[in-house]
């Protein structure tokens, strides 16, 4: 046991070695554990996925460009790694995990931190040659070749990763044509207009934009033909389907585990067996009364979570955490969020700017921010948000006031 800790964590097997299994690792060491710490993951190497729809036809693409820790690094922390590896089996009771290789690693703490899989349709074609997700460093690869200068492109999902493919398409020569059944999709995200000033900067980069189900997709002589409900066809070379995640629930699942869309975790990030914990985007929180929170979906949360289930599976305080923040790049600006833009509350614009930002505000205080192109801005409001500064509309709505000045007058 080290000296920081409440619970003797012994050797530590994360299944998992993205964003949320590192930052474990790397929280754990810092905390003092001392005991081995291994990293198990089916990829060859660690690497960060925002970059996949961004950077995918960049010279400089290359998995090492997205490494986010170093072969020095993980010596230097002294974490083992088994990659190449995919765990099979989970057996929570001995807390040992079996391996693709027929080997089993033993354990005495176990943190799941298996991410998602790339969500496909429940439609007829799904599964043709020419129909691609993207999740993995393999799946970019898979699309970056099968793209050329005016390869026909249908993207269906508007979402974060549909919306980022879409600008990375169009940069690349790309004729791309993105398919949503609503007209604003991200407005549970970033609130109703700046959704709707979002997507119309598709159009204004030369994206088509359809509102409509995709019904299914067919093979027609060299392509492939995408078919909406309301009976329209697009005609593609490559269907991209950016429509959400799976949890990777499965080994939880087999060892008799709680799992519920994710598997479920308490505030200390314990699963409902001794010894095994979870974090990231595979990661359901169950609060005391038995409600389940959203999973989260985003970068900063499955570093937090790593991190905070190192506390946990040291038995030590989990830190408190403030607004969620995420953010998303697309024809050429950044957008980012902060805190919630959906739900009870009075939505407040402030226009006078390039683009928009908006802000929610209940019960006299801020609970949400989107901006583009202004981080100083939502950086502002999140500590606004975090220690409950009452906020009036007026300031808000006013773009000569500085949400860095009322942060200060409030201190
Ligand atoms: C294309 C793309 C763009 C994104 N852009 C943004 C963005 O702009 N902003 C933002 O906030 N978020 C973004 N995200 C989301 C963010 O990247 C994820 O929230 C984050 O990667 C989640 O980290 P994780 O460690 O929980 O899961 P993952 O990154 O999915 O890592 C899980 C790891 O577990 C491994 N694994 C799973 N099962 C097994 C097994 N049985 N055995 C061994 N290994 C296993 C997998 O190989 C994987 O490496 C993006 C995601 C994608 C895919």
């Amino acid at each position: 046991m080290t000296a920081r800790s409440g619970r003797d964590a012994g050797r530590v097997v994360i299944i998992g070695g993205g964003l949320a299994g590192y930052s474990a690792a790397e929280q754990l060491r810092a905390l003092g554990h001392e005991a081995p710490i291994t990293l198990i993951d089916a990829e060859p190497t660690s690497y960060d996925r925002p970059p996949l729809s961004k950077r995918l036809f960049e010279d400089d693409f290359s998995v090492a460009s997205l490494a986010f820790t170093t072969p020095e690094r993980l010596t230097d922390l002294d974490i083992g790694t088994l990659f190449s590896r995919r765990a099979t089996a989970l057996d929570p009771g001995a807390a040992s995990v079996a391996l693709d290789d027929g080997t089993v690693v033993a354990a005495d703490t176990v943190l799941l931190a298996t991410g998602g899989r790339a969500r496909t349709l429940p439609i007829p074609g799904a599964d043709l040659p020419g129909v691609h997700v993207l999740r993995s460093f393999a799946d970019a690869i898979g699309i970056r070749d099968a793209v050329r200068n005016d390869t026909r492109v249908v993207v269906i999902g508007a979402g974060l990763i549909g919306a980022e493919l879409a600008s990375s398409l169009v940069r690349r020569g790309a004729t791309v044509t993105l398919v949503d059944p609503v007209a604003a999709p991200l407005a549970p995200a970033v609130g109703e207009l700046m959704a709707e000033h979002l997507h119309t900067m598709h159009a204004a980069h030369g994206v088509d934009l359809v509102v409509g189900i995709t019904a299914g997709i067919e093979t027609a002589d060299d392509h492939l033909t995408v078919t909406i409900d309301d009976g329209r066809m697009l005609d593609a070379d490559v269907v991209i389907v950016g429509v959400g995640i799976i949890p990777n629930s499965s080994l939880a699942e087999d060892a008799g585990l709680d799992v519920d869309n994710g598997i479920l975790i308490d505030s200390r990030f314990r699963t409902s067996a001794n010894r095994v914990f979870a974090a990231g985007d595979v990661a359901r929180h169950r609060a005391e009364d038995g409600s389940l929170r959203r999973r989260e979906e985003h970068w900063e949360a499955a570093q937090l979570s790593g991190r905070e289930s190192a506390y946990g599976m040291l038995g030590l305080e989990v830190p408190p955490r403030g607004a969620a923040w995420f953010w998303s790049d697309r024809h050429g600006v950044h957008l980012e969020a902060v805190g919630r833009l959906s739900g009870p509350g009075e939505l407040i614009v402030r226009a006078g700017g390039a683009h928009p930002a908006v802000f929610l505000r209940d019960g006299g205080l801020l609970v949400g921010a989107a901006a583009i192109d202004d981080n100083n801005l939502v950086r502002a409001a999140r500590r606004l948000i975090d220690l409950r500064v009452p906020v009036t509309p007026s300031d808000l709505a006013d773009d000569t006031v500085s949400l860095r000045a009322l942060l200060k007058a409030a201190r």
